[in-house]
């Protein structure tokens, strides 16, 4: 049972790096049916970035290897782009503490004018270290947090979040921070997300799921919005530390496999999420083989 032809499919979050496989990847992910991917920037060099000049080349490289993905494998590509919240504490340690805030801050508007400008389709990541940091570090991440959130509600487009894993406890306060803010709920993603908290217990914010077999068989029946991703990190020195950027498209066929009607409920992370949270819907305009 082949795939709908007219079923987008969908990797939510992922990266890719001109020093991984980059557009190699991107080919495996096509060849196992993947039709568009949300590609995250990240800091494609050793240490963090330092200076605004640092970040301007880092979101240029992920602009340059979504167009030659798009010219060279025709996969939909969908930039997010923001400074990676870890490496607030790799920049203080050069640049001191509140640089490096001042720092991210001025590459999240670097960012969010790149989102206005059409090239790039949300915020992220944003959000705090997913480990436990002093309490300067954990107030000075909020700080930069509160002003992705601003930028994100200035510009009109989505957030997503990188955190520790959240209970319905997490979700909670991360909806009293974000609603703070003034930026809707229904923009904020969870990235990486890592459990099935009920719809009722996350406050309006939206999951995106890593796609490990049960967590997809677990979330499947659950209301729109909600993603699917691999976080594939394209790191040759970290094989197997997430999943493979093919996997999205592999699930996708084995649910229809086994259940011709999961392609329905397929649409939700793949069409109908998209267009909820983000205002557009992927379209399919290649033909898969018979
Ligand atoms: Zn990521």
């Amino acid at each position: 049972m082949p795939l709908p032809r007219d079923l987008p499919i969908v990797d939510h979050h992922c990266h890719l790096s001109p020093n991984g496989e980059g557009v190699a990847a991107a080919r495996r992910f096509r060849d196992a049916g993947g039709t568009h991917l949300f590609l995250a920037t990240q800091n494609y060099r050793p240490g963090a970035p330092t200076t605004l000049a640092d970040y301007v080349a880092q979101f240029d490289t992920t602009e340059s290897l979504a167009e030659q993905i798009r010219r060279e494998t025709e996969v939909v590509v969908y930039p997010v782009l923001a400074p990676y919240p870890v490496d607030l504490i790799g920049a203080a340690k050069t640049l001191g503490l509140e640089a490096a805030a001042v720092l991210q801050e001025s590459a999240l508007d670097l960012a969010g004018h790149r989102i206005e400008e059409g090239r790039a389709v949300a915020l992220g990541e944003v959000g705090r270290p997913h480990f436990p940091v002093e309490g300067d570090i954990q107030e000075m991440a909020d700080r930069v947090f509160r002003r992705a959130l601003e930028v994100a509600r200035d510009v009109g487009c989505p957030a997503v979040v990188h955190c520790a894993d959240l209970d319905g406890e997490g979700y909670r306060e991360l909806a009293a921070f974000t609603s703070r803010s003034g930026f809707p709920l229904g923009r904020l993603i969870k990235h990486y997300a890592r459990s099935s908290v009920p719809a009722e217990e996350r406050a309006g914010i939206v999951p995106s799921y890593l796609a490990k077999s049960e967590l997809v068989a677990t979330v499947a029946s659950e209301p729109s919005p909600w993603f699917l991703e691999t976080d594939f990190l394209d790191d040759p020195r970290r094989p197997g530390a997430v999943l493979d950027l093919a996997t999205v498209p592999r699930r996708a066929t084995r649910l229809v496999e086994l259940d011709p009607a999961a392609a329905d409920r397929l649409r939700i992370p793949f069409e109908s999420a998209v267009a909820t949270v983000y205002g557009f819907t992927p379209i399919v305009d290649r033909q898969r083989s018979p």
